[in-house]
């Protein structure tokens, strides 16, 4: 099998992807890789499925992806997705098929859909494998690609407080800085900034949480959403605040989207794991951080994911607090 080194630099039209519904990871790593392999002489095309959204815009390259791919490629590059299908429409299958697919990611979840899979769940981000990738093509770092990287592993460890941060992280974060990327301006734009509509939206979800048996749970139905200009961000940053709550050890928040379907995102204190929730739904994630779409009613996800996340709990018994 060949590196993922050698199959960059055996490749000339390389398609870059990153999930849709992506998130500062997905994005970061697409944007770097865009300025990476355009360094080395190649023809990059960078593509997610769903439009950046307007927080990730400030990284710099974002304003060159595209949503539906067009042109002829020898590498297909996936970055940051646990599946195929989650790629989406980015991934024309049909076109795609006999095409290598070069598949980096961090999800414990990741079903090793690639020609080559570099698959590290013990990285906090995506990105972090991105900058050893262009560490392994002798590419320099420059503030462009420092400023996209860092933004990875500050939206993936929130700001090095989630409980995948580790030594790695902050090392990788300390050659980003120092390379130009600037950390309170990235976290900022992440984690701390929304708009006042946004604000406003988690208060009418807050108010109407509940916590029950250790779980503490909100839903967003799509007339809510409807009334903001709510993006995921601000949901991922409301999810975290839920998992804030201390008597509870799991949190989930459900969003109902316009097409009807709905999106599960489930947080977890250390020593309860929901990847295997969010994979047995046709999701993933990570042991404390992990997601799922379905396409049923919302009462009918919520009820189902509840029995699946109080099963869960009675399996992992009082191990931890
Ligand atoms: P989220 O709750 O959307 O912030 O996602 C948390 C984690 O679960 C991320 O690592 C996502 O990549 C993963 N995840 C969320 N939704 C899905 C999905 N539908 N399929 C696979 N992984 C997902
Ligand atoms: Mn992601
Ligand atoms: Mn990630």
């Amino acid at each position: 099998m060949p590196t993922p080194e050698q199959m960059v630099l055996g490749a000339n039209r390389i398609l870059v992807l990153c999930h849709t519904s992506p998130d500062g990871d997905g994005i970061g790593a697409l944007a770097a890789m865009g300025h990476i392999l355009r360094a080395l002489g190649k023809q990059a095309t960078l593509a997610c499925a769903d439009p950046v959204p307007r927080e990730y815009r400030f990284m710099p390259g974002t304003d060159a992806i595209v949503q539906r791919p067009e042109g002829e490629f020898d590498l297909v590059i996936s970055l940051d997705s646990s599946d195929l299908p989650r790629l989406g429409e980015a991934y024309d299958a049909a076109k795609l098929a006999h095409v290598p697919l070069l598949n980096i990611d961090h999800h414990i979840t990741n079903l090793n859909f690639g020609t080559v899979n570099w698959v590290e769940p013990n990285s906090a981000s995506t990105c972090q494998l991105v900058l050893r990738l262009a560490d392994g093509l002798g590419v320099e770092i420059t503030p462009e690609i420092a400023t996209c990287l860092l933004s990875g592993i500050v939206m993936d460890t929130r700001g090095f407080t989630t409980p995948n941060t580790d030594l790695a992280a902050l090392r990788a974060a300390e050659r980003l800085v120092a390379a130009g990327a600037n950390i309170s301006d990235i976290a900022r734009k992440l984690l701390v900034q929304r708009p006042f509509s946004m604000t406003k939206l988690w208060g009418d979800v807050l108010a109407q949480a509940h916590l029950e048996d250790g779980v503490v749970w909100a839903s967003l139905p799509a007339s809510l959403m409807a009334q903001s200009d709510a993006s995921a961000n601000g949901l991922s940053g409301l999810v975290a605040f839920l998992a804030g709550v201390e008597e509870a050890r799991v949190a989930v928040l459900f969003r109902e989207r316009n097409d009807g379907r709905v999106e599960v995102s489930l947080r977890s204190v250390p020593g309860v794991d929901v990847s295997g929730v969010a994979l047995a739904m046709g999701g993933g994630g990570h042991p404390q951080a992990a997601g799922f779409t379905l396409a049923e009613p919302l009462a009918d996800v919520e009820a189902k994911t509840l029995a699946a996340v109080r099963a869960l709990l009675k399996g992992s018994g009082q191990a931890d607090g």
